[in-house]
């Protein structure tokens, strides 16, 4: 059987992590066929679109999608293509696998949390109000009506969503995740004691639906809290469902419990289609340079396995790239713990080291 696959190579150090997953998902002896689309600056720059449709309709057609990281300007210039492609495809779960692996320069050797983090509501969805501007003193001048003088004239505003409807979704998913996966525990992440409404919504949705879940252990803590103690007892956690804003925060603080953003995988997952990317970002210094670390998008490229149920090429590839890391002489310069070490290999030799594993296995 082969897999019709988009493959969107992003920018910055985008192209030569993606080219490096690429040639290590070919090496499992699963064929791909890999349908390569273009998004963001670069591409609005040659085709006058961040986000062409063809690339959208290519993702719609595969139903899979494996992309690079895309850069997003900086309070201004254009709003996030990844924003942008997670909501135009209902990519509606964010699945943040963190686990160590043995070899990994890390400060805690037993890390293994999976992070599940709702990609479409909170401060994310994208309804945002620039200060001083007609629209935004219109909204101003109505809420006053309610919430009086507290509202200064000058305010720009992003406002949190939270809808039942997308709150019971993500909520089951991480659920189901953890009982497909045999993980023992979800925890809710929230701040219900100040959002009252919003993070209110999301934490009584999830003591609902835990309910129906009797054999997955469930616990509630507020975001504050768990950032501390995620710190001081990482094992204390195991599946974490977030509202977006911390789920974007907290799963960049578990890629720091395992390694760094070099080794933190991640899939957005709606039901009916799938785009795998790391957690890290375009990286624009050290892009072109072959020093960027493959293995996260190398991860992704391994859960994307999982995702199309190929689960004994993800075994063995898994074991590759845990075997990789642990010999530790085949890794890229951040993986070592001495950062000035000469004996680093590029992102080519990681991928090509992983190959060599999996020829052996
Ligand atoms: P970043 O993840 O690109 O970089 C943070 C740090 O981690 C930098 O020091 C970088 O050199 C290092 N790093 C990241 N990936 C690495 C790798 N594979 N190997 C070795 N080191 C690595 O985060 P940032 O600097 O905040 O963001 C840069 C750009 O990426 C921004 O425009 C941001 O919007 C964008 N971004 C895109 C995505 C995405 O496409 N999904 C995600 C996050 C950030």
């Amino acid at each position: 059987m082969s897999y019709n696959v988009t493959l969107i190579p992003g920018d910055g150090i985008g192209p030569e992590v993606t080219e490096a997953t690429r040639r290590v998902l070919d090496a499992t002896g699963i064929e791909f066929n890999w349908e390569v689309k273009n998004a963001g600056g670069e591409e609005l720059e040659r085709s006058g679109s961040l986000l062409p449709e063809g690339t959208l309709e290519s993702v719609r057609r595969n139903k899979v999608a494996i992309k690079g990281p895309i850069t997003t300007p900086i309070g201004k210039g254009f709003r996030s293509i990844n924003v942008a492609l997670r909501q135009s495809l209902d990519l509606y779960s964010c699945v943040r696998p963190c686990k160590f692996y043995k070899g990994v320069n890390s400060r805690y050797d037993s890390v293994d949390l999976v992070f599940v983090r709702e990609n479409m509501e909170d401060l994310y969805a994208g309804v945002e109000y620039r200060e001083n501007q007609p629209e935004t003193k219109r909204l101003i001048t109505e809420m006053k009506k309610d919430f009086g003088s507290k509202l200064r004239d000058d305010m720009a505003l992003s406002i949190k969503t939270a809808s039942a409807y997308g709150t019971r979704r993500i909520v089951k998913y991480a659920f189901d995740y953890a009982r497909d996966n045999n993980r023992r525990k979800v925890t809710v992440v929230h701040k219900a004691n100040i959002m009252k409404f919003t993070d209110g919504l999301f934490l009584d949705t999830a003591r609902e639906i835990a309910k129906e879940y009797p054999d997955i252990e469930f616990s509630e803590v507020i975001v504050d809290a768990i950032t501390m103690h995620l710190v001081q007892y990482p094992e204390d956690y195991d599946v974490l469902v977030l509202p977006n804003l911390y789920g974007d925060i907290l799963s960049d603080l578990g890629a720091g419990l395992i390694g760094g953003p070099g080794m933190a995988p991640g899939g957005n997952i709606g039901d009916e289609f799938a785009v795998f990317e790391a957690t890290h970002g375009s990286a624009p210094q050290i892009a072109g340079q072959n020093i960027a670390n493959p293995l996260a998008m190398i991860l992704s490229g391994l859960m994307m396995l999982r995702h199309l149920r190929e689960f004994d090429a993800a075994k063995r590839l898994e074991k590759a790239i845990a075997a990789v890391i642990e010999e530790g002489n085949k890794v890229t310069i951040d993986m070592k713990h001495d950062r000035n070490a000469h004996d680093a290999v590029g992102t080519q030799e990681a991928a090509d080291a992983i190959i060599g594993k999996l020829q052996l296995l």
